[in-house]
C-alpha cells in the first residue's frame, strides 16, 4: 500500500482537499499548501456577528451516488434537509423560480404574460442564431422572458453584455430547462423527474458548508498528510516536462506529483517550460472577483414591535424578511445581483442568536471602481440597496456589516475562450505528473460537486485508472442528463 510518493496540493477547496483524502488513503503522502488561515476555499464556513456564514450561498446537489456518499460522510451526519425557496425579485414583486404559471401570469399581468409566449412561440418558429448566452436563453425562454427574468442579473455578474458571454454558462446551468418544461412542471408536475435547478430539497451541514471540509482536513490528517495554512504557492517547478516541486512565499517544496487548484492562469504561467506561445493565450484568460457585504438585520424586540398582522410564518415573523434561502434581484435600481438570508438555511447557524445575517453580493473587475471601494463605501451601497428596494423596512433595523472580497471567484466564459483554453489544456498534456483541477484550477465554472468529482478522478487517474479530467464538467452533466430524480 505504501507508495513512497509525495503528492504536493495547491489549495485546499473542495477539489485539492477531495483528491489530497483519496490519496492519503491509499498510501501517498500528502502535503497541501493553503493560501488562507482555513481549509474549504470558496466554500468555507465563517464565524460572523456570532453566528456562522457561507460564502454567499453554498448549496450541495448531486444525484452521482459516489459523491453523495463522499459528501455525506463527511457531513459527519450532523445535516438536515432544507427546503429550497429561490425566487426572482423583479419590479419589487416576488417571482417564484421555476415560473408557476398562475403566479406569473398574475404579477407579470396578462398582457406581459402573453407577450411572452407569443416572444416564446417566435424564437421557436425563428430561432437566435450565434452561441452566445443571450441567443441560447432566448431560445429556451424567448426574448421577452429573457430581458426580464435573465439578463440584468447576468450582466451584472459577468460584466459583459449577454450577447458576448459564451453560451457554456446557460448549457451548463439550465441545461434541459425551457419555458415549455417550466410551465408544463408548474401544471402538472415534473412526473417524478425534476430539472438540476428546480430541485426543491438539498442536504445542508447544521453548522454551514465549510464542515464538510474541516472534517475532510480531519480524515488528511488522520492519514499522516499534512495542511500548511497561510501559505502562497508562488509558482510550480518542471524538469524535463515533469513536475517536480513548488515555490512558495516559505521555500521549495519538491515532490513527485503537483495537483494545482489555484488560479490556472497564475500558475501555467508560472511554467518555464512552457511555449510563450501557450502563456500568451493563458494570459487572456479572464476571471472576475466577487464583494459580499453582509447584514446583520433585526432582532425579535425591535420587529415584533414594528410587525405587521401579515407577517405569519416564523422566519418572516422574527425580522420580517424574505423567506428564501437567497434571491435573485433583477433590477436595475439596485447593484447587488443575490442577496442570501441565512436565518432560512438552518437554526444552527444562527448559534442562538434572534437577529438574521443576509449577504449581498457584487461583482466587479480588479480596474472597476467598485471592486476598488473600501468597506464602508461598500456597506453604504449594500445599506441602500436594502432600504431603497423596501427588502428591509426601516435602517434602524441594521445593525452591523462586514464585508469580503473573493479575488478571481468566476472564470469568465467570454465568446470564443474554449479555443485558446483547449490548445492550452492539449499543451499541458505533455507535462508528467502535473494536474490541474477545479474551479479556479482548470477554469471552469465549477459547483462543489464538480470541483469534488474533479478531485476525486484526479486521485483516481494517478492511482491507475483512466479519465480525461479536461472534461468532467460538461461530460458529467451530459451524463446527468440534467435531471435529477
Ligand atoms: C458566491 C458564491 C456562491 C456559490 N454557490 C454555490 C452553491 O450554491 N453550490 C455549490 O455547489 N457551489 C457554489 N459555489 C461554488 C463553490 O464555492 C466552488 O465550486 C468550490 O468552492 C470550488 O472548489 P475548488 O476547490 O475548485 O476551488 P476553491 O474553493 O476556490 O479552492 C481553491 C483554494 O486554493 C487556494 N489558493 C488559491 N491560490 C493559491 C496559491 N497561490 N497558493 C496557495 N493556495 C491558493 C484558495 O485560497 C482556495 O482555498 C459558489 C461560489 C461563490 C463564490
Amino acid at each position: 500500500m505504501r507508495q513512497n510518493k509525495k503528492v504536493l496540493i495547491i489549495g485546499a477547496g473542495p477539489a485539492g482537499l477531495s483528491a489530497a483524502r483519496v490519496l492519503s488513503e491509499n498510501g501517498y503522502s500528502v502535503e497541501i499548501f493553503e493560501l488562507d488561515s482555513q481549509v474549504g476555499g470558496m466554500s468555507k464556513s465563517i464565524e460572523l456577528f456570532s453566528q456562522i456564514v457561507d460564502i454567499g450561498p453554498h448549496r450541495f446537489f448531486s444525484k452521482d451516488t459516489r459523491l453523495n456518499d463522499f459528501w455525506h460522510i463527511h457531513t459527519n451526519g450532523e445535516y438536515e434537509k432544507v427546503s429550497r425557496l429561490t425566487r426572482i425579485f423583479y419590479n419589487r414583486k416576488f417571482f417564484y423560480y421555476p415560473l408557476r404559471g398562475f403566479d406569473a401570469l398574475f404579477k407579470l399581468g396578462f398582457v406581459e404574460s402573453t407577450l411572452c409566449v407569443l416572444s416564446y412561440i417566435k424564437a421557436k418558429i425563428s430561432p437566435f442564431k450565434g452561441d452566445s448566452f443571450e441567443s441560447w436563453v432566448a431560445n429556451a425562454f424567448g426574448y421577452r422572458l429573457y430581458s426580464i427574468f435573465f439578463k440584468s442579473y447576468t450582466e451584472k455578474l459577468w460584466g459583459i453584455k449577454c450577447s458576448e458571454l459564451d453560451s457554456d454558462f446557460a448549457a451548463q446551468r439550465i441545461k434541459g430547462l425551457n419555458l415549455y418544461e417550466a410551465i408544463k412542471s408548474a401544471f402538472f408536475g415534473g412526473g417524478g423527474k425534476k430539472h438540476k435547478t428546480l430541485v426543491d430539497e438539498f442536504s445542508y451541514p447544521k453548522k454551514g458548508c465549510g464542515v464538510v471540509y474541516e472534517n475532510m482536513k480531519q480524515e488528511i490528517i488522520k492519514r499522516g498528510g499534512v495542511v500548511h495554512c497561510g501559505v502562497e504557492v508562488l509558482g510550480i517547478k518542471t524538469q524535463s516536462k515533469k513536475a517536480v516541486g513548488i515555490h512558495t512565499n516559505k521555500g521549495e517544496f519538491s515532490g513527485d506529483i503537483v495537483i494545482s487548484t489555484a488560479p490556472f492562469r497564475d500558475m501555467v504561467l508560472s511554467l518555464e517550460e512552457l511555449d510563450s506561445s501557450v502563456k500568451e493565450m493563458a494570459g487572456r484568460l479572464k476571471f472576475r472577483n466577487t464583494i459580499l457585504v453582509y447584514v446583520e438585520v433585526g432582532d425579535s424586540r425591535i420587529s415584533l414591535s414594528n410587525s405587521s398582522p401579515q407577517a405569519e410564518s416564523p422566519q418572516t415573523k422574527e425580522t420580517q424578511l424574505f423567506k428564501d434561502n437567497w434571491i435573485y434581484v433583477h433590477s436595475k435600481d439596485t447593484q447587488t445581483g443575490r442577496i442570501t438570508n441565512f436565518a432560512n438555511w438552518t437554526k444552527d447557524l444562527q448559534c442562538g442568536q434572534d437577529s438574521a445575517i443576509l449577504c449581498l453580493e457584487y461583482w466587479a473587475n480588479d480596474d472597476e471602481a467598485l471592486w476598488n471601494l473600501d468597506d464602508n463605501a461598500l456597506s453604504e451601497i449594500a445599506k441602500r440597496d436594502l432600504l431603497e428596494s423596501k427588502l428591509v423596512a426601516d435602517s434602524s433595523l441594521i445593525k452591523n456589516t462586514s464585508v469580503l472580497k473573493i479575488h478571481k471567484s468566476y472564470p469568465v466564459y467570454e465568446r470564443g475562450y474554449k479555443d485558446n483554453l483547449h490548445k492550452i489544456y492539449k499543451a499541458l498534456d505533455s507535462f508528467k505528473d502535473l494536474y490541474f483541477i477545479g474551479r479556479n484550477g482548470s477554469f471552469k465554472y465549477n459547483n462543489q460537486d464538480h470541483s469534488i468529482l474533479m478531485g476525486l478522478m484526479c486521485a483516481d487517474k494517478i492511482l491507475g485508472r483512466e479519465c480525461d479530467l479536461w472534461h468532467i464538467n460538461t461530460d458529467y452533466d451530459y451524463q446527468e442528463g440534467g435531471k435529477s430524480e
